[in-house]
């Protein structure tokens, strides 16, 4: 399978470019999405092909920017929904089912958003991956980079519980703490990154 992907177009202006390594507009600094040729995935998806595809969410790989032969994926997503009787109740939700999330295979929905990410920074050739993190995306990020065969830097805040740092670190990631607030972590990252 190919991939549906024509390009990023910025969330608050429109502009359309190529599908590269970068985040942000340069008209306006807004946020660039991927941008899909939803025709030819409703060709070509139909519920035969999710149902054939693997159990994760790369069953829905058609609506994802990278085949999904190049997938890093340790079974992310395609969680099971619990039924939630008594919360239902309470709410007045006769019919209510909860997403079970911490089936992921780092117990967190980052895990998601991180095997699309790593997939395509292996894509373009990146050889470390970096996130700024108070513990859920630092441990995805460090599982996946392990599972992909790339390095992987982590930024958190100081004084994360012991049990967060040791989940991301047996993967080999490099842990720096940062005395500051997540902004700052945030900030340091970034600009790490870009250097
Ligand atoms: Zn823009």
């Amino acid at each position: 399978m190919t991939t549906f992907l024509e390009g990023l177009r910025c969330r608050e202006c429109g502009t359309a470019t190529a599908a590269e390594a970068r985040s942000a507009c340069d008209e306006c600094f807004g946020p660039l999405e991927p941008a899909y040729d939803y025709e030819a995935i409703a060709a070509a998806m139909s519920r035969e092909s999710v149902a054939a595809g693997p159990a994760s969410l790369w069953r829905y790989g058609a609506l994802l920017p990278a085949p999904i032969e190049n997938r890093v994926d340790l079974g992310d997503g395609f969680t099971p929904l619990r039924r939630a009787r008594r919360l239902g109740a309470e709410l007045g939700l006769p019919s209510l089912w909860v997403k079970d999330e911490t089936r992921n295979p780092t117990h967190s929905f980052k895990d998601r958003v991180v095997s699309v990410a790593l997939t395509k920074a292996r894509e373009f050739g990146f050889r470390t991956v970096a996130c700024a993190s108070t513990g859920n995306l630092a441990h995805a990020v460090a599982a996946h980079a392990a599972a992909a065969g790339l390095d992987a830097v982590t930024f958190v805040p100081t004084g994360l519980e012991a049990a967060k740092l040791t989940a991301t670190a047996v993967y080999g990631a490099t842990l720096i703490e940062v005395d500051g607030t997540y902004d700052d972590v945030n900030r340091l990252c970034g600009e790490a990154s870009a250097e």
